[in-house]
C-alpha cells in the first residue's frame, strides 16, 4: 500500500461560537491510500475540546504511518482519517456498487449575539430543514434563554429544535436554562453539562432527553455513559472516535441499550462528510443527522455533500 498526504485548509463563512471557543477555519490532512490501481481516501482534522492531539501531532502520527503502513496512527484523528481511507480502499477494490438515496441532516447554528437567531433559523426552515440545531452555553444564561425561547417560537411544529452546551453549563446553569424555556418543545440536549453524572437530574429535572458527544471518545466511558443511562442519544463522530469499525461498534452497543444513534461531521472536510454519510445510511437512515455542515464553508463542496432542502441526496 502506498499512502500519501496533502494538507489545506478550509474557511468557514462566519466564524462558529461554541462553548470549546471560536472556530475560523479547518486545516485538514487528506489522505490518499493506494493499492493495486485502486485508491481509498481518509481526512485527519483536529479540534480542541474533544481529546484529540494537535493538528502537528495529528500530521507526524500520520507520516510516520507514511514510512510503516502496517502501524496505524495511535493518535485519535490520524487513527480516524487512515482507518476511513483504509476501509474506502476496500470498498473500492471489491467494487460494491455505492448506495444511492438520501438522508435528513440538520442545519447548525452558532452561539453569538440573539440577533441573528431570527434571520439564521428563518432561513433554515425556508431551505426544508427537519432540525435545527443551536449552539449554547458560550454566552451567559440570560442569552441562552433569550436565544433558545426566540428559536423554539420560530421553529414551532415545523422541525425539531435541538441544542448543544458542549459541556459549558455547570448542574445549576443547565437546570436554570433548560427550566426557564419550554422545554418540551426541544427534542434534546448535547452534553448540558462536562460531567455525564450530572445528566440524568438534568434530564429529570427538565424533561429534555440527553446527547452524549464528547464523552464518545473513549471505551471506558461509552460502557460507562450506557450503565448509568446518562444520555438517550449518542452523536457519534467517525472522524474523532476512530472511523467506520469503531462507529459500527459503539453504534450497536448503544443501539442494543435502546440509545439513538446518530452520526455527526466535525466541522468535516468532503471526504470525512461522505463517510460519515454512507455511515448514517447504514446504521441510522431514518434519523436526522448532524451532516449539514458543507454549507457554513465558504470553500465549495462537492454537490453530494452539500445539504438541498435539508436532505443530502447521493
Ligand atoms: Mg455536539
Amino acid at each position: 500500500m502506498f499512502i500519501a498526504l496533502k494538507t489545506r485548509k478550509l474557511q468557514l463563512r462566519h466564524p462558529l461560537v461554541t462553548a470549546h471557543g471560536s472556530t475560523t477555519h479547518r486545516n485538514i490532512i487528506e489522505i490518499t491510500a493506494s493499492e493495486d490501481g485502486f485508491q481509498g481516501h481518509g481526512e485527519a482534522a483536529p479540534l480542541p475540546g474533544f481529546g484529540l492531539e494537535t493538528f502537528d501531532e495529528s500530521l507526524a502520527a500520520l507520516e510516520s504511518w507514511v514510512k510503516n503502513p502496517h502501524r496505524l496512527p495511535d493518535a485519535p484523528a490520524a487513527r480516524s482519517g487512515a482507518n476511513t481511507a483504509i476501509e474506502n480502499l476496500e470498498k473500492a477494490s471489491s467494487s460494491t456498487t455505492p448506495a444511492s438515496g438520501k438522508i435528513a441532516v440538520q442545519a447548525l447554528i452558532g452561539s453569538a449575539e440573539s440577533s441573528s437567531i431570527e434571520s439564521e433559523v428563518s432561513r433554515a426552515l425556508e431551505q426544508g430543514y427537519l432540525a435545527i440545531k443551536l449552539k449554547v452555553a458560550a454566552t451567559d444564561k440570560k442569552t441562552d434563554i433569550a436565544r433558545i425561547q426566540r428559536a423554539i417560537q420560530l421553529v414551532g411544529p415545523h422541525s425539531a429544535l435541538r441544542l448543544d452546551a458542549n459541556g459549558g453549563w455547570s448542574l445549576e446553569d443547565a437546570l436554570y436554562v433548560l427550566s426557564a424555556i419550554d422545554s418540551n418543545h426541544v427534542d434534546l440536549v448535547e452534553e448540558p453539562t462536562a460531567n455525564p453524572l450530572d445528566w440524568k437530574k438534568v434530564r429529570e429535572v427538565t424533561g429534555v432527553k440527553i446527547g452524549a458527544d464528547e464523552q464518545l471518545t473513549n471505551e471506558l466511558q461509552v460502557h460507562q455513559l450506557l450503565e448509568h443511562a446518562a444520555a438517550q442519544t449518542f452523536v457519534l463522530k467517525p472522524s474523532v472516535i476512530g472511523g467506520p469499525s469503531a462507529t459500527r461498534k459503539v453504534a450497536e452497543l448503544a443501539q442494543s441499550n435502546d440509545v439513538n444513534v446518530l452520526i455527526s461531521s466535525f466541522l468535516d472536510g468532503p471526504i470525512a462528510l461522505r463517510s460519515a454519510r454512507d455511515l448514517a445510511m447504514e446504521l441510522a437512515p431514518n434519523e436526522i443527522h448532524g451532516l449539514g455542515t458543507a454549507s457554513l464553508f465558504i470553500d465549495e463542496f462537492p454537490a453530494d455533500v452539500v445539504p438541498t432542502n435539508g436532505f443530502l441526496h447521493y
